[in-house]
């Protein structure tokens, strides 16, 4: 810490100048706060980095979830919209043959009753 009166160095810590005695106080107070200021000079961009990148994950990673979440869903009702479906070809089926069956029994005492 050099002295401001008499360019003493004095060491850290010390409030008066061992020499000519002058306050010290001031600029180690000065001091202190010029390497504070140079360090948040280093640091503030770091932390405003990652509170950037946070706050960044914090409002993505919910919209990704519920991304997932509606393809699921959607997947989900496609998977029943082809299920019923399937059903319902199955039941239309179903009532085909027995019309057939029914149309053949018909023609069938129609050709006995021919007979
Ligand atoms: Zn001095």
């Amino acid at each position: 810490m050099k002295c401001k009166k008499c360019g003493m160095e004095n060491r850290i810590g010390e409030f008066f100048c061992s020499k000519c005695g002058a306050n010290l106080e001031d600029e180690m107070i000065k001091e202190a706060a010029r390497t504070l200021i140079e360090k948040l000079g280093v640091l503030l961009p770091i932390i405003a980095t990652v509170i950037t990148v946070a706050i960044c994950s914090l409002l993505l990673i919910p919209s990704k979830i519920s991304l997932a979440q509606k393809r699921k869903e959607a997947k989900a009702a496609r998977e029943v919209a082809s299920e019923q479906a399937q059903k319902e070809s199955i039941a239309r089926r179903a009532e085909e043959e027995k019309k057939d069956a029914a149309e053949e029994e018909a023609e069938k005492k129609a050709l006995r009753s021919e007979c």
